[in-house]
């Protein structure tokens, strides 16, 4: 995935015919490109913005082992979302932290000790979960002493449950980057424009945003796996104006760990009795979310005054922290949901559960489900469009596929590193010359398709989220790099200054 060469590769796509062609570069489709170029599939994915640029960089990041389906009794579920946690822990070891979850239990909370203590105890059984990581209690003392700033009045104790934190986009780019090895291709910034059928192939135009150049990309079978745009994708194919999914915005906002000095993550009951994650990453914490229905472009999602003032309220009315004001945040992201249409109009009713959706003319639409099951739908998806190609062994082999960074014997002082890209992490540090960051974003331009400064900043190194002090001092050398590896201009780096600038605002 070498961003130098990304034209020459486009122009050489466009003289082949794929087996499989997949719409949508978030987690969905990152998914399904490693499984069907697995199981031997000539295998394309087509991105109309960077990777990980939709929904699959705004999560909260973590790897949940499905807790939340307990309450709803769908334990199938818990079993299946327990499994795919313990199998992305053995294939991307890397991209995985286990943090110990803090659960506090307050007297008169709608939380309560003995059906919290029986859906953890069920929990743990059922998702398989290894025994050094089972659920415990704590003492409100020893509850204090770890996390001084929780209030103690009515504090009965607290559970502590283990949780895989990760990094969404990075999980993404691992992805394609693994894909790349069983010889997928994958293009970030050209969007799909129309899809057409002639003589048992599609024929799908796409618009190439770096270059301004229009492409017809021709393939076998076609899957759309495109999140939150799940209905326009379908309207391009064959104006089929039905609506599967709604929209739902989460949002998260990041503020100094000194502000709210936690030792591990807590998930603590609001006023209003949702339910808010605070967790801490590196020498930061971030805050979230919320759940309302989003009806405008999930392009750009935007953050809202009464988002920020939720938050900041969760906060103060529950911590014993010295009061947070908007003045403190220094970075937020905001998400859409993907969700599947169901009965309710409240997002936080309707199920997180995938869908697929085969149309007329055989395009494959799956949509909703979690960062934790992309395996399992990609899977689903592979399954069907491998009926379609019986001379090729249609077992699914991705249960065992260690994702291009995982090395079992690697160790590193760059621990930071190593989070993100894993064994990589040895090769940025010995092939490239310079200053830490030069190292960083050369390797991403020739890896991992890096084409401009938001890119880098926001889905490759997660800088602007958990470290954003360190832009404005590191941008001189990033230019410098863009300017040697893809020949940028004093026109270019002013346009790609001004797009980092308007998605890293507050
Ligand atoms: C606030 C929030 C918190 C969450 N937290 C968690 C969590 O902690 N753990 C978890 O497991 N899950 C979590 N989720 C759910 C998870 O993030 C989503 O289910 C997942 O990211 C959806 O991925 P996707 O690939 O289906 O969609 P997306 O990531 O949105 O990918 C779809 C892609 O399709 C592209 N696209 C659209 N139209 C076109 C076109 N015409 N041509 C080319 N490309 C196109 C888009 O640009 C987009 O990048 C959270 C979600 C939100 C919003």
């Amino acid at each position: 995935m070498d961003a130098r060469t990304r034209a020459e590769e486009l122009d050489k796509a466009s003289n082949l015919i794929f087996d499989t062609l997949i719409i949508g570069g978030g987690i969905t489709g990152a998914g399904i490109l490693l499984d069907a170029s697995s199981r031997g599939l000539k295998s394309i994915l087509l991105e109309m913005q960077d990777f990980a640029e939709g929904t699959s960089s705004r999560s909260t990041k973590l790897v949940h082992g499905g807790l939340r389906y307990l309450k709803q009794l769908q334990l199938g579920v818990v079993r299946k979302t327990g499994k795919e946690r313990a199998i992305l822990n053995k294939n991307a070891p890397y991209l995985i932290k286990k943090v110990d979850m803090m659960l506090p239990i307050y007297k008169g909370g709608s939380l309560k000790k003995i059906p919290t203590k029986i859906a953890l105890y069920v929990y743990d059984r059922l998702a398989g979960v290894a025994k050094q990581e089972k659920y415990r209690f704590i003492t409100k003392d020893e509850a204090l002493e770890k996390q001084p700033c929780l209030p103690s009045k009515d504090l009965s104790g607290c559970f502590l449950y283990t949780e895989y934190q990760t990094d969404d986009a990075r999980l993404v780019i691992e992805i394609l980057k693994t894909s790349r090895t069983y010889g997928a291709n994958a293009f970030n910034y050209c969007e799909v424009t129309s899809i057409s059928k002639e003589n048992g192939l599609f024929i799908v135009k796409c618009y190439d945003h770096i270059n301004n150049k229009e492409y017809l990309i021709k393939s076998k079978s076609l899957v759309n796996a495109t999140g939150p745009w799940t209905d326009k994708t379908m309207k391009l194919n064959l104006n089929d104006g039905t609506s599967r999914v709604v929209h739902s915005k989460g949002v998260h906002i990041v503020v100094d760990k000194n502000l709210l000095p936690l030792s591990t993550p807590v998930y603590f009951e609001n006023t209003d009795s949702r339910m808010i994650f605070a967790i801490p990453r590196l020498d930061k914490v971030y805050i979230g979310t919320t759940d309302t229905l989003y009806n405008q472009d999930p392009k750009t999602p935007k953050i809202q005054d009464s988002d920020i003032d939720y938050l900041v309220n969760a906060i103060n009315s529950f911590f014993r922290n010295h009061p947070i004001t908007r003045n403190d945040i220094l970075s937020s992201w905001a998400g859409v949901r993907p969700l599947i249409k169901g009965r309710s109009n409240n997002t936080q009713e309707l199920s997180r559960k995938d869908e697929i959706f085969i149309s007329t003319n055989g395009m494959i639409t799956i949509a909703g489900g979690k960062l934790t099951g992309y395996r399992l739908m990609a899977k689903s998806v592979v399954d069907l469009l491998m009926k379609g190609f019986p001379g090729l062994n249609a077992i699914c082999v991705s249960e065992s596929i260690q994702l291009i960074g995982t090395n079992d014997s690697f160790n590193t002082t760059q621990e930071d590193w190593y989070f993100k890209y894993g064994a990589s992490a040895a090769s940025i540090q010995s092939e490239f010359q310079g200053s830490d960051i030069e190292k960083e974003l050369r390797y991403c331009i020739r890896n991992e398709m890096c084409t401009n400064l938001s890119d880098f900043f926001v889905r490759r190194s997660g800088m602007s989220y958990f470290q954003p002090e360190r832009i404005e001092e590191s941008l001189k050398y990033c230019i410098k790099i863009f300017k040697e590896e893809l020949g940028w201009d004093e026109t270019l780096t002013q346009t790609e200054l001004i797009r980092l600038r308007k998605d890293i605002t507050v």
